[in-house]
């Protein structure tokens, strides 16, 4: 059995009993960064074995994890924070073992962009998640489409580029809709930041500091 683990994305009392449970009496848990995985493994004294599992080995290492499912072994696969699949490692190898016919099971848990929406507040009836856009080619492009969609859009963002993005925004989905920056997400110093691309670009001017951390964007429909 492949069981896809979610873990803390910030606060590490954020797991569940059974995510410990598997986690504890799989064979091996596929990690993303395995200095990540075990802090969380020490935290709960579970001394399973860790194999790094990440964007630069996911589809070498494929075929031998379904030849290892196949034999009978149950693994795990966690990323460093949050849903496997979700902007990080797990869609390849969950079709693989949807194609060779191994059972996979998801465990529920977190994941930051159902935080973000369901804490800011905007209509979560119909959205969009983007994730990350592309850093250079094919990001015009994306902002365009978004553009069209009417509904609450959700993206992923890095700090650095954090003040790009508004300014993106501002250009191609307007300088009237509300939005939200939502920082630290379950950690100490959670934040959300409300206004339009305008207010937070000269908020987040003024405000240098506040510019890092972990964040999500939510931008409210037309
Ligand atoms: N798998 C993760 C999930 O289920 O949300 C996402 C992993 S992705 C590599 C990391 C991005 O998720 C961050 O750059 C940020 O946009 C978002 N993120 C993760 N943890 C967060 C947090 N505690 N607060 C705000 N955003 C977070």
């Amino acid at each position: 059995m492949l069981y896809i683990v979610p873990t803390p994305i910030g606060n590490l009392g954020d797991i569940t009993h059974r995510a410990l449970e598997v986690l504890s009496e799989v064979d091996v848990i596929l990690a993303e960064d395995t200095r990540v995985t075990k802090r969380l493994l020490t935290r709960y004294e579970i001394k399973t074995s860790l194999k790094a599992y990440h964007a630069h080995n996911e589809h070498q290492a494929t075929e031998d994890i379904i030849q290892r499912l196949q034999s009978g072994e149950n693994i795990a696969l966690v990323s460093d924070a949050g849903m496997p699949g979700i902007s990080d490692p797990g869609f390849l190898l969950v079709r693989a073992c949807r194609e060779a016919d191994q059972e996979v099971v998801v465990l529920p848990g977190p994941t930051a962009f159902v935080n973000a929406i369901v804490g800011s507040g905007f209509p979560c009836d119909r959205f969009f998640f983007e994730g990350f856009l592309p850093h250079k080619k094919g990001r015009q492009t994306r902002w365009k489409f978004l553009a069209t969609f009417p509904h609450t859009l959700i993206l992923y963002e890095s700090p650095y580029r954090l003040l790009k993005c508004l300014d993106e925004i501002n250009t191609f989905i307007g300088s009237e809709r509300k939005m939200c920056v939502v920082r630290e997400l379950t950690k100490i110093h959670e934040q959300y930041h409300f206004g339009t691309a305008p207010e937070l670009l000269e908020w987040f001017g003024k405000h240098p500091e506040k510019v890092k951390g972990e964040m999500v964007i939510v931008i409210s429909g037309e």
